[in-house]
């Protein structure tokens, strides 16, 4: 995860919820990636503060700083260099036909920062310098994981060895696309102008409860079935939400408010978001009031981190025959 702030429900219930999961099953390494971060200049003024603010958004979801690693890309030495090995094996057509740089780059490609074209390379780095197997990914990443695999190919291929493994894409069955709340047909993102498109994780009751007032909806009523949600993108996002939190199938969730309003469905949205939400916001409030604690969970991860890093940097060393 990016730190670039305003954590919101979409990064909850699409990402953080799933990986609280994941480490009941896998030793897992969340890195907060503030080297990509700097390919946005303009998301990244607070990076310090925002950096704290997913680590305490992480433990207070309940990941677990014992068994798992947390920590910052940039105090782990390696990520960059091993971008830089990997960029030598990756031929340019690979990275133009990124759809995420077109859509971020917009018009202005000229313009563009070099790192926000490149960065997919350092994305395959994090990945590759642990070695590790398997990458959640949801659907905005999956092109990006796919180059992560053609690259350690690439590199395996011309030293002829299998040093890199190829990394398995983790699809989170209830990693929902939350959307936004002004624009159904956008996902809820933390750069969006309108604080109002988003619920962030620190939001007070209050603001939740407007916020979700507010949502945008449409003149029709409530809809009788699954199929009456096609083509009314804002109001399959609320459902969707509601689903996703309550873990009610959508079918029930209509039949549970059929002919009511949509102000009573919305009272109710209210009462179950903020339920999920200020439990983590309090932990994470009460976390922030503690930096020295946070920082101390970020610097035993990468301590943690670099033992992995630096015995795989050694050997890439060797396979690469720079001079010792
Ligand atoms: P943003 O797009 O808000 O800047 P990031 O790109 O930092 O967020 O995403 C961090 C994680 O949160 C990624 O795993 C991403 O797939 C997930 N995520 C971001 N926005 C949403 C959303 N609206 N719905 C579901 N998951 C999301």
């Amino acid at each position: 995860m990016q730190p670039t702030g305003n954590l919101h429900l979409g990064n909850y219930l699409g990402a953080i919820k799933n990986w609280v999961e994941l480490q009941k099953k896998f030793s897992c390494i969340f890195c907060i990636v503030d080297l990509h971060a700097l390919t946005v200049p303009s998301n990244c003024k607070e990076i310090k503060k925002n950096t704290l603010e997913v680590t305490a958004a992480y433990l207070a979801s309940g990941i677990n700083p014992d068994n798992q690693i947390i920590f910052s890309q940039s105090s782990v030495y390696g990520h960059s260099d091993l971008a830089w090995i990997l960029s030598c094996h990756t031929p340019i057509g690979w990275l133009n036909r990124m759809t995420q740089f077109k859509d971020k780059a917009g018009k202005n490609k000229e313009k563009a920062p070099l790192g926000l074209y490149s960065y997919p390379v350092l994305m395959a780095a994090d990945i590759l310098l642990y070695k590790a197997t398997h990458v959640p990914v949801g659907d905005d990443q999956k092109q990006h994981l796919e180059l992560s695999r053609d690259i350690s190919q690439s590199f395996n291929r011309y030293y002829e060895n299998e040093f890199f493994p190829l990394p398995e894409p983790i699809i989170l069955e209830s990693g929902a696309r939350v959307m936004s709340l002004k624009d159904g047909e956008n996902k809820m993102s933390k750069s969006d102008p309108s604080d109002n498109s988003r619920i962030n994780l620190q939001d007070s009751s209050d603001l939740i409860y407007k916020k979700i007032q507010k949502s945008k909806t449409d003149s029709d009523p409530f809809p009788t079935s699954v199929v009456n949600l096609n083509d009314r993108p804002e109001i399959s996002n609320l459902v969707g939400i509601y689903s996703t939190i309550s873990k009610i199938p959508i079918e029930k969730v209509i039949d549970m408010y059929l002919e009511k309003s949509f102000s009573v469905f919305k009272k109710d949205l209210y009462e179950i978001v903020n339920n999920e939400i200020s439990v983590v916001s309090d932990k994470m409030n009460r976390l922030l009031d503690d930096e020295t604690y946070l920082s101390k969970i970020l610097r035993n991860g990468a301590e943690k981190a670099s033992v992995i890093t630096e015995r795989n940097l050694k050997e890439i060393r060797e396979i690469i025959g720079f001079f010792k």
